[in-house]
């Protein structure tokens, strides 16, 4: 505190009364101003607000009158206790008794505004300011950025250059967030290879975050391709890239690439690693990914991402064990285990977290009402469902969302109740979309309303005339009642459009190795032996009552994917790949890109009662468990 000036004193008390002590200024003439300094300074460093302000008054009346470094000191202090009323009157007494506070010290009190989220008092002193400095511009545009108001930090951006105010890297990680258009991160990206800043590790990492976070991920590679030493903090922003972009294996590719070029993964690269594993239902590699997480056990972010990877690779044991463990849970964290337990089939289970959440005092999310809506829909609990459905609104002020209507519709449609599904529809506060309809054809397909199921495929159709499945499903309905002309529209109609339906297709992770059947495609090595054995497995299945399901009239195959061709969908295929090289006992986890058909469900679950093993199946929508001749689902998909 050497920079103390002796300014003359002025003697005005420093704050409001309540701070004030009146001290016996005569007795304590002689009380060395050095100890009154030490004192203030102790307190700031305690954080103890309070006492340090009594400190700064007593240093006033002993003609000891502030300057930038106390002042900032005592900012700090009250920015660390959240004492915003303090840190006004600090901001009064700045701009009082004539002094004139320098730059930084107005840049530490826009600072102290902002990080109290008070935006309109940090622009009133940054439009006050006489000069404004490349701090003053970047905390400003930080901001805004931070608030979402990313038109606002973009107008402060153009201003900052037409100042002539160099932006530093601090300004380019910030703006670069706030890019509403390609147009506008292009022109940034153009800017920053301008003025040379494009090789900083920080600017970089925000180009590729940015350009992943609008799709462009060509750019993204190329922003990582041109640096030339390489930086842990650019790897994890090209592999976060590819994770949340739902390309795991390019994602994996890299991790891989970053161990070979001898960088050590931290946090923020294992939890990309999981999100790969997580979207690819690789439980094999990201139990791997677990163990390195070990050293990192309490990170909360951390443990949310595992805990989804377990969920989603239909490991609920693990994913309890994580969670049971976890010292700190968030609302993310509950959430993710009601959604997995009820996703995977574990309804009741999930609605006594739900229950236990509650009672931890953290208030649901509509992320969690999803998972709780999803349990109820599943165990046929109307009821219940319904309650949750209302309270969502009157007891937590949440609207509902498409999805939550999805999920209500589902479990109306479920239990048949499908005039009061259809009422809802009509009820909704905004336009049903494709999935709202998909929700309801769903039901109509289970319980074998074709009129309505007519009606339900139209409207999807009207919304999304690219979808194949619903042209066949249609078709298939059409030649049910021998509507030749219908069906011979519905044809052209998807051949003028050049519509296929995409092939099924299954992935399983065997031995480390992830092996891709798709159907009609014979390339696996050893395809031939795996349909022997398969010709074999349905012979024994047939031997305890298996009838192969070819009632295609609500379902959405077509043309060489029925009858005969049947016994080679790609999931059929897996499964018995998977008893031909696994060892006995062992859960067979097969991911799958479209539904399971009512076949290859009833085949699986018979399999899973003749070699005593469980199947987990993932579809885009769900997760099946077949164990023991039945499966989780219900057999309502
Ligand atoms: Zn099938
Ligand atoms: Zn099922």
């Amino acid at each position: 505190m050497k920079a103390i000036s002796k300014l003359k004193c002025t003697a005005r008390s420093f704050f409001s009364r309540r701070y004030t002590l009146t001290p016996n200024v005569s007795s304590s003439q002689a009380l060395n101003s050095s100890a009154l300094v030490d004192d203030f300074t102790r307190f700031c460093y305690q954080r103890d607000l309070p006492s340090a302000i009594r400190a700064m008054d007593a240093m006033q009346t002993h003609g000891l009158h502030a300057d930038s470094i106390t002042y900032s000191e005592l900012i700090k202090c009250c920015l660390a206790r959240g004492a915003v009323r303090e840190g006004k009157l600090v901001q009064n007494h700045v701009f009082s008794n004539g002094y004139e506070p320098k730059t930084f010290l107005i840049n530490i009190l826009i600072n102290m505004y902002v990080k109290f989220n008070l935006l309109e008092d940090a622009k009133t002193l940054f439009d006050k300011m006489p000069e404004r400095t490349v701090v003053s511009w970047t905390t400003m545009i930080w901001a805004y950025c931070n608030a979402k108001m990313n038109n606002k930090a973009f107008e402060f951006f153009v201003l900052m250059l037409r100042e002539g105010v160099r932006p530093n890297m601090y300004t380019y990680s910030s703006i670069l967030r706030a890019c509403v258009c390609l147009l506008n991160l292009r022109q940034l990206h153009c800017g920053i290879i301008k003025v040379g800043l494009d090789s900083d590790v920080f600017v970089r990492s925000a180009l590729i975050d940015v350009y992943a976070k609008w799709g462009e991920l060509r750019n993204a590679v190329c922003v990582f391709n041109e640096m030339a030493t390489g930086d842990l903090v650019v790897w994890n922003s090209i592999i976060g890239a590819f994770a949340q972009n739902s390309d795991g294996d390019e994602a994996l590719d890299l991790f891989k690439r970053m161990k070979r070029a001898g960088f050590a993964a931290d946090e923020a690269t294992l939890t990309s690693v999981l999100r790969a594993c997580t979207g690819l239902a690789l439980l094999e590699l990201g139990t791997q990914v677990h163990v390195h997480l070990l050293k990192y056990d309490q990170d909360l972010i951390l443990n949310n991402a595992l805990l989804d990877m377990y969920c989603k690779c239909g490991s609920l044991e693990d994913a309890q064990f994580i969670f049971d463990r976890m010292v700190e849970k968030d609302v993310i964290s509950w959430s993710t285990m009601i959604a997995g337990l009820a996703q995977n089939g574990y309804s009741q289970k999930a609605l006594k977290f739900f229950e236990l959440m509650k009672a931890s005092g953290l208030e649901p999310n509509y992320i969690t009402i999803l998972g709780v809506l999803f349990a109820c829909s599943h165990a046929g609990l109307v009821e219940d469902g319904l309650y949750y459905f209302h309270s969502m609104k009157n007891v937590y002020g949440i609207d509902p969302e498409k999805e939550h209507y999805g999920c209500i519709i589902d479990l109306l449609g479920r239990a048949g109740k499908l005039d009061q599904a259809v009422k809802l529809i009509n009820e909704m506060d905004y336009e049903p979309d494709a999935v709202t309809w998909r929700a309801l054809l769903g039901a109509c397909r289970v319980h074998q309303n074709t009129d309505l199921a007519v009606y339900a495929a139209k409207q999807i159709l009207n919304l999304d005339p690219q979808d194949a499945g619903t042209y066949i499903l249609l078709s298939n309905i059409y030649a049910n009642m021998q509507r030749w002309d219908d069906v011979a529209e519905i044809r052209k109609t998807m051949r003028d459009r050049g519509l296929r339906k995409e092939p099924g297709c299954s992935w399983i992770e065997v031995n480390k190795h992830i092996h891709t059947f798709i159907f009609g495609d014979s390339s696996h090595p050893n395809i031939d032996e795996i349909n022997r054995e398969l010709n074999r497995l349905i012979h024994k299945l047939v031997g305890v009552g298996y009838v192969p399901d070819t009632n295609f009239v609500l379902q959405d195959l077509e043309g060489e994917q029925k009858e005969d061709s049947i016994r080679y969908h790609s999931e059929k295929l897996a499964i018995v790949f998977a008893l031909m090289s696994m060892s006995k006992g062992m859960t067979i986890r097969i991911r799958k890109n479209i539904r399971i058909c009512g076949d290859c469900h009833i085949f699986a679950k018979l399999t899973a009662k003749m070699e005593h093993c469980t199947i987990v199946l993932r579809d885009p929508i769900r997760y099946h468990h077949f164990r023991d001749g039945s499966c989780s689902c219900g057999d309502y998909w």
